[in-house]
């Protein structure tokens, strides 16, 4: 019997696992898919390319605490992420800034640059709203640019949405930048792991503290009593428990399935040194695909005459066609029903639940990797 049982081998289970073991737990951890590095997972493929499996992952992060930990792991290879969404095929910078906005207005680029900075100075994110709202039909006039062709049909591909259903706050937060700045992240930190994720997670997760169970499906192995005790393989397990699966899973779907985006990937090898100008090329207005991700370009990797790019399809996530659960939908409904299963959860009180499947939001590597820092602070 070790210390600590922890279900899932992403961000979330790993950076727990590593704490806790250093803190002088035995730690075991029981993963599902046959990989460590849950939706970070990388690997090469046939060509010898180092490609995320489960889509493109940019490591960013404003936290010090984090940027220390994770660097213990790994060296960073100096990515700064730019990207560019085509709209009916002309390429501009996104956020939209005021290099897109030369692109779009020629020469009128300047006056209506000077227009946007004396109305809110210069660096900042300017939310269309805000443009909206002035007498000024210049103003106007760029912010239903922004909303029209940045927006809202990209907004519809990837949520799966009528214009009249998309919220009107969030439209709203939809920003111009008023910056020549094209990074997509102003992070302090940014970056990719010099030789891939999955390598950091190998030695994160390198320490005799701590044992990996690949392959294994934790929710054959655990079971939940009602007088708040937990069981593994039929025996009462006195340890901590930190679940970063799903949550309605853990208590067999008993309320209904929490709702998710999933993800559809075409992956294609090409016989080309380069295929786009940019690593990530979002595709705003057009196809119905969101965006196409070209790999090398994010890790700085030299195969010469080859090169591997996916296109995302978003789509509804239906669990019995076994699609991956990607994005929680997040609205009162749902959440409503997450916090039935949040409530029963509390019941064991030896049960921690961190992650975007088991708490249903969305965390970025460096928010998920914060929570597990600090969850392990106070445990044990
Ligand atoms: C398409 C996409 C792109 C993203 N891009 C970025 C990005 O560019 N930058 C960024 O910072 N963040 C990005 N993210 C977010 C990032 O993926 C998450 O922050 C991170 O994956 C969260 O880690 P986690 O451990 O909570 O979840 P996961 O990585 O999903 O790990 C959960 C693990 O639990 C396992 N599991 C589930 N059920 C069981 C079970 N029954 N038994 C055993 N194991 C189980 C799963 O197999 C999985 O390995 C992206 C997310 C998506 C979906």
């Amino acid at each position: 019997m070790k210390d600590v049982l922890i279900v899932g081998a992403g961000f979330a289970g790993a950076v727990a696992a590593r704490v806790l073991a250093e803190k002088g737990k035995s730690v075991l951890i029981l993963e599902k898919r046959d990989h460590i590095g849950g939706n970070a997972y990388d690997k090469k493929n046939e060509e010898g390319i180092l490609v995320h499996v489960y889509g493109p992952h940019i490591y960013h992060t404003n936290f010090e605490d984090v940027h220390a930990f994770l660097s213990r792991f790994t060296e960073w290879y100096p990515y700064s992420h730019e990207v560019v969404g085509n709209i009916y095929g002309k390429e501009i910078p996104v956020p939209f800034n005021l290099n897109s906005l030369d692109m779009v207005y020629g020469e009128d680029a300047q006056r209506l640059a000077a227009k946007l900075t004396a109305a809110f100075g210069s660096e900042v994110k300017v939310p269309i709203l805000k443009l909206r709202e002035s007498d000024d039909p210049d103003l106007k006039m760029i912010a239903d640019y922004v909303y029209e062709n940045v927006f809202l049909h990209y907004t519809m591909k990837q949520w799966g949405k009528k214009p009249e259903d998309i919220d009107p706050a969030t439209t709203g937060r939809v920003p111009v930048f008023i910056s020549r700045d094209n990074r997509y992240f102003t992070d302090k930190y940014q970056g990719m792991p010099k030789d891939g994720y999955t390598a950091l997670f190998e030695k994160m997760l390198d320490h005799p503290n701590i044992e990996v169970r690949t392959g294994i499906d934790a929710y054959r192995r655990i079971s939940f009593n009602e007088d708040g005790s937990i069981y593994i393989d039929g025996d009462a397990f006195e340890g901590e428990v930190i679940h970063t699966g799903p949550i309605d899973e853990l208590f067999d779907f008993e309320y209904g399935h929490l709702p998710y985006r999933s993800l559809r990937f075409d992956w294609e090898t090409l016989d080309t040194d380069s295929f786009q100008s940019h690593a990530v090329v979002n595709y705003n207005v057009t196809e119905d695909f969101t965006r196409i991700t070209e790999f090398k370009k994010l890790t700085g990797q030299q195969v010469p005459g080859k090169t591997t790019i996916i296109r995302e399809y978003p789509l509804a996530y239906e669990p019995d066609k076994g699609e991956i659960p990607y994005y929680a939908i997040i609205n009162d409904e749902n959440m409503a029903l997450y916090e039935k299963y949040a409530k029963k959860a509390e019941k064991y009180k030896k049960l921690h639940l961190i992650g975007r499947l088991a708490e249903y939001k969305y965390y970025n590597i460096d928010g998920i990797t914060k929570r597990a820092l600090d969850m392990c602070k106070e445990l044990c």
